[in-house]
């Protein structure tokens, strides 16, 4: 699968190099390509921002550069097209999970300042995605986060069974987790984890999954 990013800040980038995604990515599984939105600027000092009409504060990204991006990195319009936006729809996993299954290409588009002109989300979006009810002050980190939340389901970017189980999967959160040492602090782990009586421990995680779901949600 690929993420094409584009961006007026591609350094910002950096962290898809490393853990699980860079790992992805050396070994084919995803394909992450960077764009710099201002190559494609066509104003002489490679502008890629401009006063709103109507006044106001901040700058608005303009639309050519955008455009000529977009049409550059997906000019068969194949790809399937996303602005992060906090007036998006909110992501979920079940979301994430579409992209995974769904999608070979995905071109990401990463607003700035007040945001991009407006046509450009109509002239060249399938789906706005926010990361939540809050704002950000690029689409870099927000980008960051959906590429992290679908390569992880991509075939191949994780063991299988350690997705099975995951948060949201099946609608519930998970049972929680312990690792050595048993004792710490005066606190044990919880006793039917070290009994080796494998039925009681799904039980007990089955129960625990439903609880904290049933308290945190
Ligand atoms: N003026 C806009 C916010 C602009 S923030 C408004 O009030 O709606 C600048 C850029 O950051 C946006 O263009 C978008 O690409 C990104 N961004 C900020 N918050 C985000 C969020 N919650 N989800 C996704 N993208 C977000």
């Amino acid at each position: 699968m690929k993420f094409t990013i584009l961006t007026l800040h591609t350094a910002m980038f950096a962290p898809l190099n490393t853990s699980i995604i860079g790992r992805a990515r050396n070994a084919g599984h995803i394909d992450v390509e960077i764009i710099n939105i201002r190559d494609f600027s066509k104003d002489k000092h490679k502008k890629c921002d401009d006063y709103p009409f109507g006044g106001g504060a901040g700058m608005v990204m303009t639309v050519q550069p955008i455009y000529d991006a977009i049409q550059a990195v997906d000019p068969g319009r194949n790809a399937f097209r996303v602005y992060m936006s906090p007036k998006g729809d909110k992501l979920t996993h079940a979301m994430a999970d579409e992209l995974a299954q769904k999608h070979k290409h995905v071109v990401i588009l990463c607003g700035h300042y007040e945001g991009v002109d407006q046509r450009a989300i109509e002239l060249c979006i399938d789906e706005e995605i926010s990361i939540g009810d809050y704002v950000v002050t690029g689409g870099e980190l927000p980008a960051m986060v959906l590429v992290d939340a679908v390569a992880r389901l991509v075939n191949g970017v994780l063991d299988k069974e350690s997705t099975k189980t995951e948060s949201f999967v099946g609608g519930q959160l998970e049972y929680p987790h312990y690792t050595r040492p048993q004792e710490f602090m005066g606190h044990a782990v919880p006793e039917v984890l070290v009994s080796g009586d494998h039925g009681r421990v799904e039980k007990w995680r089955q129960e625990r999954s439903k609880q904290t779901t049933e308290s945190k949600r």
